[in-house]
């Protein structure tokens, strides 16, 4: 089993480069953000309740994506890996996913950590809300307060791993093949 986070800020290509890999490696994708959303389109309590929280930059409880998070584990015991975007996204969901995992008798294998310009960053997200429909991607005030809650809850989760040396960080900034050939080198020399 190989379990792979990709980790970054928004806009640093999570999305983008998460279908490639899921693809190469035969990976089961577990993106919280696209599982959020399929909650919201469903109407079902729990989406209804995401979907205040993400209409205003918010992150959800942790006990939310740990438990979605879980029932996808469960759903998928015969998978190769999985990987995981835009999970965990605090300390606390790290060490949850950390005992999930551990309980399944199976661990993170690494973090891959995608590095992108600030600006670069914002550019991006204003971009792709020309075209995703997406409320939280095209309101500079949100895109704004996504970027604080990413700096004060998230990159915790960078250092937690880096402590841990399971950290690694790559460039990008690039194209998206660019970046896709540098992640499949660092998976490649890991695996
Ligand atoms: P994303 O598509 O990964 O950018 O996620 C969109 C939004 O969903 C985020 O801004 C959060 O409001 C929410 N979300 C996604 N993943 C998580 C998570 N792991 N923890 C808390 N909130 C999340």
């Amino acid at each position: 089993m190989y379990n792979l986070i990709l980790f970054g800020p928004p806009g640093s290509g999570k999305g983008t480069q998460s279908g490639k890999l899921v693809e190469k490696y035969g990976l089961v994708h577990l993106s919280t953000g696209d599982l959020l959303r399929a909650e919201i389109a469903k109407k079902s309590p729990l989406g209804v309740e995401a979907k205040k929280l993400i209409d205003k930059g918010q992150l959800v409880p942790d006990e939310m994506v740990v438990g979605i998070i879980d029932n996808c584990l469960e759903e998928n015991k015969e998978a190769k890996g999985f990987l995981f975007d835009g999970f965990p996204r605090t300390v606390n969901q790290a060490k949850s996913l950390e005992k999930l995992l551990a309980l399944r008798k199976t661990a993170i294998d690494s973090v891959l950590f995608l590095n992108v310009d600030h600006d670069e960053l914002v550019k991006r997200v204003l971009n792709r809300g020309k075209t995703s429909g997406r409320a939280d991607d095209s309101d500079e005030e949100i895109v704004r307060k996504r970027f604080a809650i990413y700096q004060r809850d998230t990159e915790p989760v960078a250092n937690y791993f880096n402590e841990k040396n399971m950290l690694r960080i790559i460039t990008g900034s690039g194209s998206v093949d660019e970046t896709f050939q540098a992640l499949c080198k660092e998976i490649e020399r890991e695996k």
